[in-house]
């Protein structure tokens, strides 16, 4: 199983994540801040969610394998 942990008081908001796993993740209208919409993805959305995290210019996500 993959979880998805975002720490948001280091997003910059820059969308990257949302643009790779737009499933899994979106940013919030006001501030642009990322928002976790899948923290235990299917296998099908493993490889994009590894791509948003190894995009995101901030180190925001981690992934926790278990
Ligand atoms: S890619 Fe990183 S910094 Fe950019 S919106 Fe997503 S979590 Fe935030």
């Amino acid at each position: 199983m993959l979880t998805v942990e975002l720490d948001e008081s280091r997003c910059a908001a820059t969308g990257q994540c949302v643009l790779a796993a737009p499933d899994v993740f979106d940013q919030r209208d006001d501030d642009g801040v990322a928002v976790v919409l899948d923290d235990a993805p299917g296998r099908e959305r493993h490889g994009a969610v590894r791509t948003a995290a190894a995009a995101c210019p901030a180190a925001a996500i981690r992934l926790v394998e278990s």
